[in-house]
């Protein structure tokens, strides 16, 4: 591993050249100060592709800035999609193209029912799915559509918070934290869905994740950020072999 770690190293890595997405430079932070410096990822169609790192490296921050949320303010850069600047954009702007969040910690509504929770989210998407279509990959929910959030698992709330995303019926889905706090085996059921969304919908899949071992086993491509600058672009194979690697970024 090269000690060197500006982030400029990596741009040529990732010269986009029509991707779905592309972040160039993207620098963007709080009241309290800049978080993200010069960052750069770029998305292809059709990948799975996670952001790796440790605790307070920018992750969601990151998410945030590409979702067009109020926080961050972006300080500098671009976010493209298809090619268009949508940097400016209003959130909703952004996922009436076509990007989809699935939250950290799911963010459900809690006294809304599994139906209810889905209707909102077609109901605010402009070509939706119909209802059975967002269903159709989640048998679980199927079975409990009257049930409310509050009253379900983890995992269950998991699989909610990504049948939402998917009924807006979008090209992009964006996840921050997919496997936070879920049992191995309930994790091992969102891999299995989160990879079906990407090889069978052919959704794009960027996600965000602090459990390497979940992301490793459903993207072959990785981003890591540290401090808030990307530090590397690596496949799963050198982040298996590199344990000095994975000790000094991932914490594992
Ligand atoms: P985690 O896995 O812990 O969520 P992360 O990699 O997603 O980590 P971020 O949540 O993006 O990291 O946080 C990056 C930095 O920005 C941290 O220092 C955090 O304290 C700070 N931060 C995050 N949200 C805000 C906010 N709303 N206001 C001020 N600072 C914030």
């Amino acid at each position: 591993m090269s000690s060197d770690w500006d982030a400029s190293t990596t741009a040529d890595a990732t010269e986009p050249s029509g991707a779905l997405l592309e972040v160039d430079g993207l620098a963007a932070g709080y009241d309290t100060g800049q978080v993200l410096f010069d960052v750069d990822l770029a998305i292809e169609e059709g990948e799975l592709v996670s952001l790796l790192g440790r605790n307070g490296a920018g992750k969601t921050t990151t998410m945030h800035a590409i979702m067009g949320a109020d926080e961050p303010a972006v300080l500098g850069g671009d976010i493209r999609y298809r090619g268009e600047s949508i940097v400016d954009w209003q959130s909703h702007r952004r996922a009436n193209r076509g990007i989809a969040i699935v939250p950290e910690k799911r963010r459900c509504f809690p006294r809304l029912s599994v139906v209810e929770n889905v209707r909102l989210a077609i109901n605010h998407a402009q070509n939706p799915l119909g209802l059975d279509e967002a269903l159709a990959f989640f048998p679980e929910l199927d079975d409990m559509r009257g049930k409310e959030a509050r009253n379900m698992s983890g995992g269950e709330q998991q699989m909610l918070a990504i049948a939402r995303a998917l009924a807006a019926n979008p090209d992009l889905m964006l996840l921050d934290e997919p496997f936070e706090g879920l049992a191995p085996y309930i994790v091992r059921r969102i891999e299995d869905i989160v990879a079906d969304i990407n090889a069978e919908q052919g959704i794009t899949v960027f996600f965000v994740e602090q459990n390497v071992a979940a992301a490793l086993a459903i993207a072959d491509r990785h981003y890591v950020l540290d401090e808030g600058h990307i530090v590397d672009e690596v496949t799963s194979d050198r982040i298996r072999e590199d344990e000095e690697f994975r000790q000094r970024y991932l914490g594992v």
